[in-house]
């Protein structure tokens, strides 16, 4: 069954790609938003995953340091994730993307609150 690619309702009718004009405005909206945006979310993907590496090599000289540093590239992360959700995966897609990004952005809430206590018990501990 074909799914609208925006909100992921079926499509019963002839229409190819989305259910109304609509949701294709939206689709087209949040693809050129992706166009524009595509540097800085790999930009902060990249600052978040070195800060976690840089905070697991730091864990063996300074556990607290290391574990705070970690926390705040999670935060990082999440935040991301949360006003740029990209990244999903293709198999998302049959969901529409409407639907993935509440899903990406209900992940990168719980990231960011994960990131602040790891960063709380980590500076603070
Ligand atoms: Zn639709």
């Amino acid at each position: 069954m074909k799914r609208c690619k925006y909100c992921g309702k079926p499509l019963t009718g002839p229409q190819e790609k989305y259910c109304n004009a609509d949701c294709r405005m939206k689709a087209h909206a949040f693809n050129r938003f992706m166009d524009r945006k595509t540097h800085s979310f790999l930009f902060l993907f990249i600052v978040g995953t070195a800060g976690i590496i840089a905070g697991s090599v730091m864990m063996m000289m300074k556990p607290g340091v290391g574990t705070g540093i970690i926390g705040l590239s999670l935060i990082v992360w999440g935040l991301n994730f949360f006003i740029l959700p990209f990244g999903f995966p293709d198999s998302f897609y049959w969901l529409g993307i409407l639907r993935s990004i509440r899903i990406i952005r209900a992940v990168s809430l719980l990231i960011i609150l994960c990131g602040i206590v790891i960063a709380i018990l980590g500076f603070g501990g």
